[in-house]
């Protein structure tokens, strides 16, 4: 198979989802499933869709493009404030969008006027964060800009924090929100269809809350598919971390010294702190690098080191393990690593579905899976972790 790629275990993605909309469910939340870290692979979300998610989210609108193809039957939403340049294409791929700015809600309305359409808004709030959002004060005014155009639809307030300075959702914040939204309801005679309340940050929050208040939905990326907590990285209770995984080939294979010899100066992206001289190593090569993944939020297989990486070549050292070029290696994914494989040209992204029968029962990580062409999993890396 080709390499690298992406081998993307939908099964985990959807355990992952389901858990969560079964877990936040009893509070009244629901699900916005948010696939930007995959572009809006329409695979990722039929495993969103399938699990119970109560719409999809993306932060571009050609994520939104791919997801409105793909006929999915949930509401599509763009989490990003549209650019002005693009609120036809919003308009057309999306049925709802998050907003912040006067001038694009009256060219959104507009839009969606020629389009013979009536488009969704949320309004977001600053609630200390410092990236998107109406400050509280500005909140009715601009509401009432939406609530009065035909072609626009009020359907509720949002917020995200923890992305920019890292302010943690907590009673307080949240309680805010609520304040907001009953204040905009009684003030406008209206009725808020949702109140969202962040993204995978929250998570902690909801568990450690008594009173959720008025948030009925949350935005979910990191924790669906990656099974953290985007607070600490630490993995989520019962989620799978590990739906994600990077393949490299190898390329060169070979017995080297620890120790560079010759002048030393500056390298290719900064210099590696210089490792302690153990004499002689296996190294190895992988056929990846700057241009593919960040190398740094990447978890090689036990006992395997990254030494160091440059535009095309990642640096291992194999400990006691003996590759040759062709083989494989696998590596866990962290969010940017993710990200960056994702949006790269040279990274494929494999699709995997274990067996049909592994569906009534738990997956166990010797089953074969089923489209993987026999011998893929080559080496002594190659069994799945
Ligand atoms: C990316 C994003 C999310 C999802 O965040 P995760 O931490 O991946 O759950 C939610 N809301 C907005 C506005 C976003 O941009």
């Amino acid at each position: 198979m080709t390499a690298p790629r992406l081998d993307v275990r939908l099964d985990r993605i959807h355990h992952n989802a389901r858990t969560l909309v079964e877990r936040l469910a009893p509070r009244g939340i629901a699900v916005t499933g948010i696939t930007k870290a995959t572009l809006g692979s329409p695979e990722v979300a039929s495993a969103l869709v399938a699990a119970g998610v109560s719409a999809l989210g993306e932060s571009r609108v050609e994520g939104l493009e791919r997801l409105r193809a793909a006929g999915l039957g949930v509401p599509l939403v763009l989490v990003r404030s549209p650019m002005l340049s693009q609120v036809e294409r919003v308009v057309a791929a999306a049925d709802v969008s998050f907003n912040t700015e006067p001038g694009v809600l009256a060219a959104l309305a507009e839009a969606a006027r020629r389009q013979g359409r009536v488009h969704g808004v949320v309004l977001m709030v600053e609630l200390g964060d410092l990236r998107e959002g109406l400050l509280p004060a500005d909140l009715e005014p601009v509401a009432r800009q939406v609530a009065a155009s035909p072609h626009l639809h009020l359907r509720g307030i949002g917020a995200n924090l923890a992305c920019q300075s890292g302010v943690v959702p907590d009673d307080e914040n949240m309680a805010e929100l609520s304040t907001l939204a009953t204040g905009l309801e009684a003030s406008l005679g209206i009725r808020l269809a949702t109140v969202s309340g962040g993204n995978s940050a929250n998570l902690a929050w909801v568990s450690a809350t008594g009173a959720v208040g008025r948030v009925d939905d949350l935005r979910l990326g990191e924790s669906i598919l990656l099974g953290t907590d985007p607070l600490d990285r630490l993995a989520l209770d019962g989620l799978r971390t590990d739906a994600f995984t990077l393949v490299a080939e190898v390329i060169e294979a070979k017995v080297k010294p620890t120790q560079p010899w010759g002048a030393v100066g500056p390298s290719a992206f900064g210099a590696p702190p210089r490792a302690a001289d153990r004499g002689l190593a296996h190294r190895a090569i992988v056929a990846l690098g700057e241009q593919d993944v960040d190398p740094g939020d990447l978890t090689p297989p036990p006992g395997v080191t990254v030494l160091g990486a440059s535009s095309d070549h990642l640096v291992l050292d194999t400990g006691r393990l003996v590759l040759e070029p062709g083989d494989e290696v696998r590596f866990g994914v962290g969010y940017r690593a993710l990200l960056r494989a994702m949006t790269s040209p040279f990274v494929a992204s494999a699709y995997l579905r274990p067996p049909a029968s592994a569906t009534a029962r738990p997956h166990r990580p010797e089953e074969p899976l089923r489209h993987l062409p026999h011998g893929a999993w080559r080496g002594p890396l190659a069994a799945d972790r």
